[in-house]
C-alpha cells in the first residue's frame, strides 16, 4: 500500500538510501528528498517519483520550498544529521547545528501544519547505563542496563567530554518533538536506531572519503587494505547489531500503521546480536576470510589504541546498548530476524563486491576507488 507524499530530510545518507529503495519500489509514493549529497542514491535520481534537492535544509531556499512540500505531505521523515562519533568531540558546533538548530524550523513547520513527523533519534540519548556508574560495574540486574523507551533515565557525561554533544542535541530534539505534540497536537514517531549494519554505511577512508567512519566501515577498510584493525580501548564496549533489512522492515511497519506507531518512541535494534567490539573485530576477520577464501585473514592483526589517541580529547564511550524491543514487537508486530553472522556475511560481501571486485574490473586500484553503490545493489 502506498504511503503517499513523503518529505525525507537526509535521504542521501546510509539509511535514507535504503529507505528510498523500499519506498520507490511501491507505485503511488511521491518523495520530496533533501540532502547535501547524492552518491548513494544515484540509482534513483532519474525516477519521476523522486523530487531530489541537493541543498542544506538550514538554508533560506530550503525553508521556503519545504513550507510548500510539508503542506502537501502525508508524512515528514527526518534522517538529516551528523552522526559519526569521530566528529562529536572534534566538531561539536557543526554537530549541534546539524542535529538541532538546522532542524528546528522544520519541526516548527510540522507543528504548525500538524503533520506527522517521523524523527530518527538515537539510542545514544540513553547515554551510559546505570550499571556503569555502580562500584562493581556489574550487569546482574537488567533493570540497570536494558534500555526501555519510556522508563530508562538518560545519563550523559560531563560537558568537557564533548562526545555527548550529539546525544544532547538529539535529546533536545526529542523533547521539542514531544512538546510540539503535547502543546500543538503534532503527531510524531521517534525511532531510536541501535547500530544498523548494511551496505553503504559511511565511506571507506582512502577509497571514497577521508577521516574516521563508524566501526563497520572502519574495520572494512582496514581489512580490504590489509591494515591492522584499530581497537579502541581494547574493544571493551558492547553493541547490539541489527541488519539494515530488519531495520527497514521496522520503519515500513511504522509507516504502514500510523494508528499504532504515532505518538510513540521505538527502539529499533536486535538484542540477540550483542557483541563486544573486540568480538566484532574477530568475527569480521573470520567472515572476511570466508568471503575472500583467504585464510591469512583469520590472523589479520588487531591493534589496541587508546580513545584519546584515536578520537582525541573529549571522547567517552557508551558502555552497553541493550534495547528492549517489546514495544516494537507489541505495537508494530516487528521482530528482527537476521543473526549477526548473516548480517556480517551479507554486508561484507556487498562491500567486497563494490570496493574490491568492481574496483578491479574498472581497472582502478582497490585503495583508490570504490563507488558508494554497486551496480549489483542498484538493481
Ligand atoms: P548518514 O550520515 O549516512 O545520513 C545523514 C544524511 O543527512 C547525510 O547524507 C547528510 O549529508 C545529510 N545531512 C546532514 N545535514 C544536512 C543538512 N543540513 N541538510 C541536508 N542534508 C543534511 O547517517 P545515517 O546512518 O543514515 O543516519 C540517519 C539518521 O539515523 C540520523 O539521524 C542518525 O542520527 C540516526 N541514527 C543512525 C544510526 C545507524 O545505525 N545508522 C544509529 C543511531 C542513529
Ligand atoms: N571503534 C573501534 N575502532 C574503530 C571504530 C570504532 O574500536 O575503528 C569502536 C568505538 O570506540 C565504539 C564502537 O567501536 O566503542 C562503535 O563505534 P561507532 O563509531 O560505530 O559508533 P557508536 O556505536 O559508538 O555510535
Amino acid at each position: 500500500m502506498p504511503i503517499g507524499n513523503i518529505v525525507i530530510l537526509g535521504c542521501g545518507g546510509y539509511i535514507g538510501s535504503h529507505l528510498l529503495d523500499r519506498l520507490l519500489r511501491e507505485p503511488g509514493n511521491k518523495i520530496f528528498g533533501w540532502d547535501l549529497e547524492h552518491r548513494k542514491i544515484e540509482h534513483h535520481l532519474g525516477n519521476p517519483a523522486l523530487n531530489f534537492e541537493e541543498s542544506n535544509i538550514g538554508s533560506t531556499y530550503a525553508r521556503q520550498r519545504l513550507e510548500e512540500q510539508v503542506a502537501s505531505a502525508d508524512v515528514v521523515i527526518n534522517l538529516a544529521a551528523i552522526c559519526n562519533p569521530a566528529e562529536y568531540n572534534t566538531e561539536p558546533l557543526r554537530v549541534l547545528d546539524a542535529n538541532l538548530f538546522d532542524l528546528q524550523p522544520v519541526l516548527r513547520m510540522c507543528a504548525e501544519q500538524r503533520k506527522w513527523l517521523i524523527h530518527f533519534s538515537t539510542s545514544e540519548i540513553y547515554g551510559r547505563t546505570i550499571s556503569s556508574y555502580l562500584p562493581d560495574e556489574s550487569f546482574d540486574d537488567p533493570d540497570l542496563y536494558v534500555l526501555k523507551e519510556d522508563e530508562t533515565p538518560l545519563i550523559m557525561g560531563p560537558i568537557r567530554n564533548q562526545r555527548w554533544t550529539y546525544a544532547a542535541a538529539k535529546q533536545v530534539v526529542e523533547r521539542l518533538v514531544y512538546a510540539y505534540h503535547r502543546e500543538r497536537g503534532m503527531p510524531f514517531t521517534v525511532i531510536r536506531p541501535l547500530n544498523f549494519f548494511g551496505p553503504r554505511m559511511d565511506y571507506l577512508p582512502g577509497h571514497d572519503g577521508d577521516g574516521v567512519p563508524r566501526v563497520l566501515a572502519s574495520f572494512m577498510a582496514a581489512l580490504i587494505d590489509r591494515k591492522p584493525l584499530q581497537l579502541v580501548d581494547g574493544g571493551w564496549a558492547r553493541r547490539t547489531i541489527v541488519s539494515i533489512d530488519d531495520a527497514m522492515d521496522a520503519v515500513m511497519a511504522v509507516l504502514q500503521q500510523p494508528e499504532r506507531s504515532q505518538n510513540q518512541f521505538f527502539n529499533v535494534g536486535n538484542p540477540d546480536n550483542e557483541v563486544t567490539v573486540r568480538e566484532l573485530a574477530e568475527l569480521m576477520r573470520t567472515v572476511y576470510a570466508e568471503i575472500t577464501d583467504d585464510k591469512t585473514y583469520l590472523e589479520h592483526p588487531i591493534h589496541d589504541v587508546s580513545a584519546a589517541d584515536f578520537y582525541g580529547a573529549g571522547y567517552e564511550d557508551c558502555d552497553r546498548r541493550m534495547p528492549s524491543i517489546e514495544k516494537a514487537k507489541a505495537l508494530l508486530g516487528w521482530t528482527p530476524r537476521k543473526s549477526l553472522r548473516t548480517t556480517l556475511q551479507e554486508t561484507m560481501r556487498a562491500y567486497h563486491e563494490t570496493y574490491v571486485v568492481q574496483a578491479a574490473a574498472s581497472g582502478a586500484p582497490a585503495e583508490a576507488t570504490g563507488p558508494a553503490v554497486s551496480s549489483e545493489e542498484a538493481r
